[in-house]
């Protein structure tokens, strides 16, 4: 089932305020895919994911399952499963009632409410376990749990919202990799909120880059960081980040204080320069100068702290492989890979090279 958002927006307004939570957004999602809906807190994708399931009611703008509009639609008449960041489970009820009961209204024979029940059990890697309370899981598994509960209607749109944020960090690494099998296996249509770009980067077909309700770039994770139409999106992808300069154009060459670092085409001005870590390389043929301050080896590669002598009071962090022979406390000179290194309009920050 493909989504389309049409010029959503929702405005929450009080008598003193008014907050442009989602501000016409305009997304296509691709039947079978998985889309990581990307941004910083604050910035619209839980309202975005309430107003798909049918939670929060838009301000303007259509919401499309298919050929269908299913604006005006309630909740249980969309055909979705929900996964919150606290699993919500019934305390109460065992594993197996709590993935059974969404299954309850549905007139459903028993055998088959059992077997559907198991199934989806398996599907999420907690069979042993149906007869425990909630209580008597780890978060990983009861977010297991809350999946199933969630697949265990068959919906045709499965939305995620911060699944992962309460479990701790290898659970969470495991967890969304199954989240990823999971989606993979059923073929289910599935939204993915999480404000932790690498956790998004990692397992979408796309990402939905947001900031302030609008959206700021959409397409598969590794084209947005090799290609970021702005300095919001280039700063917010990738670890370590981006490293970002003060710079200017003169004469068709690009500078950072007295260092022709690239050339360019355009006009004379100042602007944004933003390196990706992996952008620098040590060469005697180096353009760049730079002064040494500490180095960290970990396992092949080495990150490297430095300062570039003409902006002195900024350190910048880069990566490189452990075989270069680099001192701490010297001056080396390096290149700038083309294709690592963007320029952004000083004011409004949109990407021109
Ligand atoms: P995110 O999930 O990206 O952290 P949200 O969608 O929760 O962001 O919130 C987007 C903006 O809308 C925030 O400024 C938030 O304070 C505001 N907001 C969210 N829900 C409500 C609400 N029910 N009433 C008023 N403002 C809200
Ligand atoms: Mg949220």
């Amino acid at each position: 089932m493909d989504i389309r958002l049409v010029n959503l927006t929702k405005i929450f307004a009080d008598k003193n305020s008014e907050v442009r939570a989602v501000d016409n957004l305009n997304i296509d999602i691709p039947s079978g895919k998985l889309i990581g809906l990307l941004g910083p807190s604050g910035c619209g994708k839980s309202t975005t994911l309430y107003m798909i399931a049918g939670l929060h009611e838009p301000s303007s703008g259509q919401i499309f399952f298919g050929d269908e509009d299913v604006t005006a639609l309630p909740p249980e008449r969309r055909g979705i499963g929900l996964v919150f960041q606290n699993y919500a489970l019934y305390p109460h009820m065992t594993v197996r009632q709590n993935i059974m009961f969404p299954l309850q209204n549905m007139k459903l024979e028993k055998d088959v409410i059992a077997a559907r029940t198991i199934k989806y059990a398996r599907l999420v890697g907690i069979e042993e376990l149906l007869d425990r309370k909630p209580k008597q899981l780890s978060g990983g598994q009861q977010q297991r749990v809350a999946i199933a509960r969630a697949l265990v209607k068959e919906p045709k749109v499965l939305l995620l919202d911060e699944p992962l944020s309460n479990l701790d960090a290898r659970l969470r690494l495991q967890t969304r990799e199954e989240i990823r099998r999971i989606q993979r296996e059923t073929g289910i249509t599935t939204i993915f909120v999480t404000h932790d770009q690498e956790e998004a980067m990692s397992i979408s077909d796309e990402i939905v880059v947001m900031k302030f309700g609008l959206e700021q770039q959409t397409d598969a994770p590794q084209k947005v960081y090799d290609n970021p139409k702005n300095l919001f999106v280039a700063k917010f992808l990738g670890t370590p980040p981006i490293n970002v300069f003060s710079g200017y154009v003169h004469d068709g060459g690009l500078f950072i204080g007295e260092d022709r670092i690239g050339d360019t085409n355009l006009s004379d001005q100042e602007v944004t320069i933003g390196i990706r870590p992996e952008g620098f390389e040590v060469s005697e043929e180096g353009i760049m100068n730079i002064h040494v301050k500490q180095i960290e080896r970990i396992g092949r590669d080495m990150s490297v702290i430095a300062v570039n002598p003409f902006s002195e009071k900024d350190t910048f962090r880069f990566i490189i492989e452990s075989d270069v022979e680099l001192q701490e406390n010297t001056d080396v000179k390096v290149l700038i890979k083309p294709r690592k290194c963007f320029v952004f309009h000083k004011v409004t920050e949109e990407r021109l090279q």
